[in-house]
């Protein structure tokens, strides 16, 4: 059993994966979670997200919330349903992003038949869990009784994303979350962590590193302008989540500074427009660059040719817009969404582009186009690939190898324990041996449902 210096962590999901994040944290009587996320693979929700949770919901004193990813929130409304009556923590951002998400999720949920899905997913669900929910800002401290402290430092890696420190009996334990990109177009860089005692890090990009930067935009550049000359229609899959907003600032100062030639940009994704607007309320979260060029009365997310198009009608009517032409539809994975209608038409095409600017996971429809398949299906038709496919990742929202390794190199003299979590298998694993090699740190990739004490 559990006693008053020891803590216990419990991967409930979100070990030797990508997504699915929830840890449940307990000691000294005191039950806390740490995010409450949709497992996702080759469907939005896998079918494993629908089991019971493996600890009594009425029971967690509070959930903490890292950051608005429906792969850290999407199980909140199923939370609720199983009699969960503690308190939801965050950022104020992250509430305000998140409470898009889930009416999101839940209109594409509610088409799914199984599990009773349309009694979990349900707007008083989401109500509910809006009600329960304070915010925090970063670094602010809330204390917990029985000993806890807890706190946010910036992340990094979407608008409002947060680290969770957790103060007990003077140890300091980390949740990471998912770790940003940094520096990120839009937002501050990763706050230092020099004083862990333990860590729950993820691993996404583990096992690889990203290109530059400067690579980025320029290839991002050249893009643009190979579409425009082949007069072909460039189409971007892309997460309306913060991703859509860093592309949009980036073609914002393309364009307005003339560097790629004017055409249609089309926003086609509720969902982004939608968010983009959470982002303008939350500029002052942005990084120095970005709060500059907002104070010169730019709008960040705004330029010549940049049409949004909300209704099912305006999308249509993209297809009768003559080339070159851009559009920018959710889903990033292309597992569902807008995207598909355009794939659909316009992969055949050889004077087209696909651009790819994110994570694929195994078994979607993107991981598939980047693997670089030929014929694919699409809403139960063959589609041939034609059409060119262009890979940026260096627009990923995550840190690659050697920034996660740089990033606990900043604790290395603290830390006691690192648990390597949120990656595919062989990329925790290869970031757990690179942290164990390079920087002589205790590292260890639990499995799901695996329980930890940690000593305090
Ligand atoms: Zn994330």
């Amino acid at each position: 059993m559990v006693n008053d210096k020891n803590l216990k962590i419990t991967f409930c999901s979100g070990a030797g994966t990508v997504t699915g994040a929830n840890f449940l944290l307990e000691g000294n009587d005191k039950k806390f979670l740490i995010d409450c996320g949709l497992i996702q693979g080759e469907k939005i929700a896998d079918d494993l997200n629908w089991e019971k949770f493996p600890y009594d919901a009425s029971l967690i004193d509070i959930l903490f919330i890292t950051h608005s990813h429906i792969d850290h929130i999407g199980r909140i409304p199923k939370l609720i349903s199983e009699g969960f009556k503690g308190r939801i923590v965050s950022t104020m951002p992250t509430k305000e992003i998140a409470d898009v998400m889930l009416v999101d999720t839940a209109h594409l949920l509610s088409r799914e038949e199984h599990y009773d899905l349309a009694s979990i997913y349900t707007p008083a669900n989401i109500e509910k869990a809006l009600d329960l929910w304070e915010t925090l800002e970063y670094g602010q401290k809330l204390n917990v009784d029985h000993g806890f402290q807890f706190s946010f430092k910036d992340a990094g890696h979407i608008l409002g994303s947060g680290m969770l420190e957790i103060i007990y009996n003077g140890k300091k334990i980390v949740f990471t979350g998912d770790l940003g990109n940094s520096p990120s177009p839009l937002l501050p860089d990763t706050e230092v962590i020099d004083d862990a005692d333990y860590m729950i890090m993820e691993s996404c990009y583990g096992d690889r590193n990203h290109e530059e930067r400067e690579e980025r935009k320029k290839k991002l550049e050249e893009v643009i302008k190979n579409n425009y000359e082949n007069k072909g229609t460039l189409i971007i899959p892309t997460f309306s989540l913060e991703r859509t907003q860093e592309l949009l600032y980036e073609m914002n100062s393309l364009v307005e500074n003339n560097i790629v030639p004017r055409m249609p940009v089309f926003l086609d994704s509720p969902l982004s427009i939608k968010l983009t607007k959470v982002y303008l309320k939350y500029g002052r979260y942005f990084n120095i660059k970005a709060l500059s060029i907002i104070a010169t009365g730019d709008k960040l997310f705004d330029f010549p040719g940049l049409k949004e198009t909300p209704t099912t009608e305006d999308s249509k009517a993209i297809l009768d817009v003559p080339p070159p032409k851009i559009i920018i539809a959710g889903s990033g994975m292309s597992n569902g969404g807008r995207i598909l209608h355009h794939e659909k038409n316009y992969l055949p095409g050889k004077n087209n582009t696909i651009l790819l600017t994110g994570y694929q996971s195994v078994g979607t429809l993107g991981r598939f186009i980047y693997d670089g398949v030929k014929k694919v299906h699409i809403m139960g038709e063959e589609v041939n690939i034609r059409a060119q496919m262009a890979i940026i990742s260096g627009y990923s929202g995550h840190k690659d190898s050697d920034h996660l390794i740089e990033f606990v190199e900043n604790t290395a003299n603290t830390l006691k324990k690192v648990f390597v979590v949120m990656g595919e298998p062989k990329s925790s694993m290869f970031l757990a041996q690179k942290l164990n090699d390079s920087l002589g740190i205790d590292a260890y990739v639990p499995t799901v449902g695996e329980s930890v004490i940690i000593k305090c």
